[in-house]
């Protein structure tokens, strides 16, 4: 038997299921898009920093050289 109340608990349930699959979805996607500065795991160097003096972003201030 059908009740009116087992029916609506399956459709809870699927419209839960498929607001779970949606909260884990999004964040994929916006990680994809955000993806362009480190493609790679192992990349952790890829943080820009500003120098001091030019005001110029640089991988590294060691091997940067402000143009005088
Ligand atoms: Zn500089």
């Amino acid at each position: 038997m059908l009740s009116p109340v087992k029916i609506l608990l399956l459709l809870a349930v699927i419209a839960a299921v498929i607001v779970a699959a949606r909260f884990f979805r999004k964040p994929e996607n916006d990680g994809k898009k955000k993806a362009g500065r480190s493609n790679a795991e192992g990349e952790t160097t890829t943080e820009m920093i500003k120098c001091p003096d030019c005001d110029t972003f640089v991988m590294s201030l060691e091997e940067h050289n402000c143009k005088s």
